[in-house]
């Protein structure tokens, strides 16, 4: 478990800076190792983002490194969907830029509030 002395962290990266307090955000709950905050443009009544702290570009090299910290991050989408959308949610990683991943810190996107169509194109 990594303490926020020597936690992975990467300069530039908006969700590390996000994490550490130096941008602000909507943060909905936290534990010591994930944070999670609504999206800045919002696709759904909910749309939160849940990250690790420690830095990962992707959700394959989180679940490669740290995949206690992929349950930490999941449980974490699951406790944020309970309290805020019934407990029926979509959790999406999107993965690579061609998959529409814009932020290369890990984070799902925990989505709901509404019946959910289906059209990921
Ligand atoms: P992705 O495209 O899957 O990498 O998702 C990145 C998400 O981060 C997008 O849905 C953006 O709207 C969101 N985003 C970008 N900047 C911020 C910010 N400062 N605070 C909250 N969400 C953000």
């Amino acid at each position: 478990m990594s303490s926020a002395e020597n936690r992975l962290s990467v300069p530039d990266c908006l969700f590390c800076r996000i994490v550490a307090g130096e941008v602000p955000a909507d943060v909905v709950a936290s534990t010591e190792r994930a944070v999670a905050f609504r999206d800045i443009n919002p696709q759904a009544p909910v749309h939160v983002l849940v990250v690790p702290r420690d830095h990962h570009a992707d959700v394959t090299q989180l679940a490669a490194v740290d995949p206690g910290l992929l349950a930490d991050v999941v449980a974490l989408a699951d406790e944020v969907a309970q309290e805020h959308a019934g407990g029926q949610f979509r959790l999406v990683f999107n993965t690579g830029a061609e998959a529409g991943q814009s932020v290369f810190h890990v984070h799902g996107h925990v989505i709901g509030g509404r019946r959910l169509g289906w059209s990921p194109a």
